[in-house]
């Protein structure tokens, strides 16, 4: 059996802070030197260790997902790629002005402002800007607060003290997490029956990995903006003229208050495929659907929504309650929604059940080739893709695992170069062996192309009926 001290000693802590939080902060969370948070178990008694890992999402002796999305609902049908399900629909809100300052679709925003505003929570524990690190947990009790926090956060954060902050307080609140800190949460509650009764629904947000703070820290440098000038950064920026998927990455500079932006999948790193600054937790992760959350949002990548500069969210609810909200808005006008097959749901995050399935399960039979413990998941360890795929996954993990150390060293040499140099060779033999072959490029560019026609007749034939 695994404990919180094997996630801790191979590096497979996320860093989530549930440890934290279920011994009262006797094992505080640490930002460490490669931009990840670690628990430090150093001070911690057996009984500290045995709390932890009874919430940690990689201990062997915490409920997985099946267990704990079983015991939450029951009676839903249940898919083995996204787990139980009630509903589910690709959308987005109806305002290209507040569409424009979210990530995606900008329904996680709009969910969380109907929660606040109903009075059905007097607060909402996410992630926002933060003092100290760029970005952490932060409760929102209005909704100027709520909106300042839009947006996604590309970076490490942990939970434990804004828990143990609301623990007890006699409020209700929302919680938004990636699916391992819900996965933890839950855990928690179960033990726990005051904040079982405080957090009152767990919104969960797709994650296809989480990245160190060193992400961020690099692509400001590579914009001119060094670590220590960093006032703060946006990871997507849209462009009413371009695709959803063609985003940008911001930085604004403290010296001059200026802000440098560049397109993303320019910036070295900045395909999510390259999975560099990703932690180690990230190879044992097979949660692709935040399966212990009420409703989990994400975006929506098919073709046919990701030519949209706006972005559009892929949504699985899990809540009958927060259907009815989702309905309401429908109703008013405020939501463009459209009803997603099964199929079509897991085809908008087909990376990530590569890396989650197949990917999973070869790291997995490599650590037992090795004798490396590694945390009990419910994909078998296996070699069930070509020899080809295998090299790809591990040259992936080599990746991220390099970009880790090298940035350290770049930072502590003040020369981004120290990275650039490490990383780039790596980065150019992944991508070569990634190649898409040209039937799949002009199978995929055919695609977009037909769908902007379909879109723009539709649109046309709206404008014209109501002219009439
Ligand atoms: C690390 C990470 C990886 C992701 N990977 C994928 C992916 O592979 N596929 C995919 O479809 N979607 C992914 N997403 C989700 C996606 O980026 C959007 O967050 C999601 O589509 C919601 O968009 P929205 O417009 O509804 O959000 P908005 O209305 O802009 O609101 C975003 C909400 O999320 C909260 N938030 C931001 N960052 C975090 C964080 N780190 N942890 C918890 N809450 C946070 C904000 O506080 C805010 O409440 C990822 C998100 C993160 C944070
Ligand atoms: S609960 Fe979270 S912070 Fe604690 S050891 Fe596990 S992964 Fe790390
Ligand atoms: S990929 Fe999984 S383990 Fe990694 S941060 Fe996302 S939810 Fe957590």
């Amino acid at each position: 059996m695994a404990t919180i001290d094997d996630v801790v000693r191979t590096g497979v802590c996320v860093g989530c802070g549930g440890c934290s939080a279920a011994t009262g902060g006797r094992i505080p969370v640490r930002l460490g030197p490669t931009g990840l948070y670690k628990a430090d178990l150093s001070n911690a008694t057996s009984h500290d260790k045995l709390l932890g890992s009874k919430v940690c999402p990689f201990a062997d002796e915490s409920r997985n997902e099946d267990e704990i999305g079983e015991s939450l609902f029951e009676g839903l049908p249940r898919d083995d790629r996204i787990g139980y399900y009630r509903s589910m629909f690709a959308g987005r809100v109806n305002d290209d002005t507040r569409v424009e300052s979210s990530s995606s679709g900008g329904l996680t925003t709009w969910l969380l402002r109907a929660l606040l505003e109903s009075g059905k929570v007097q607060g909402v524990i996410h992630v926002g800007e933060s003092n100290g690190p760029l970005f952490g947990y932060v409760i929102s009790r209005t909704i100027d607060d709520l909106d300042q926090s839009r947006k996604s956060k590309y970076y490490p954060t942990s939970f434990g003290d804004v828990l143990r902050s609301i623990r007890g307080d006699g409020q209700v609140y929302a919680f938004v997490g990636i699916p391992c800190a819900i996965r933890s949460l839950r855990l928690i509650a179960e033990s726990d029956p005051s904040l079982q009764s405080q957090i009152k629904y767990a919104v969960g947000i797709l994650c296809g990995h989480l990245k160190s703070a060193a992400y961020a820290e690099s692509f400001a440098w590579q914009l001119g903006v060094e670590p220590e000038h960093i006032e703060t950064v946006d990871f997507r920026i849209k462009d009413r003229n371009l695709t959803s998927r063609q985003y940008s990455f911001g930085v604004k500079d403290r010296r001059d208050g200026e802000w440098r932006t560049a397109q993303t999948l320019s910036l070295v790193g900045g395909s999510w495929g390259h999975a560099v600054f990703q932690p180690e937790a990230c190879n044992y992760c097979d949660d692709v659907f935040a399966e212990t959350a009420d409703v989990v949002i994400g975006d929506a990548w098919l073709a046919k929504y990701e030519i949209d500069w706006r972005g559009t969210n892929v949504v699985v609810s899990r809540s009958s309650e927060l259907d009815e909200i989702f309905a309401a808005g429908d109703d008013r006008g405020d939501l463009v929604r459209e009803p997603l097959e099964i199929d079509s749901v897991v085809r908008t995050q087909s990376g990530n059940f590569r890396h989650r399935r197949d990917g999973l399960a070869v790291r997995l039979a490599d650590d037992d080739a090795a004798g490396r413990w590694h945390p009990t998941k419910r994909v078998q360890p296996g070699y069930p893709v070509s020899d080809e795929r295998v090299r790809l996954i591990r040259e992936r993990r080599n990746l991220s695992s390099v970009s880790h150390e090298a940035f350290a060293e770049a930072k502590s040499a003040g020369n981004l170069e120290v990275y650039l140099g490490a990383i780039l060779p790596l980065i150019e033999s992944y991508q070569s062996s990634t190649k898409m072959t040209l039937t799949r490029r002009i199978l995929n560019k055919f695609k977009r192309e037909a769908w902007k026609i379909v879109t723009s007749l539709r649109s046309r034939r709206q404008s014209a009926g109501q002219n009439q």
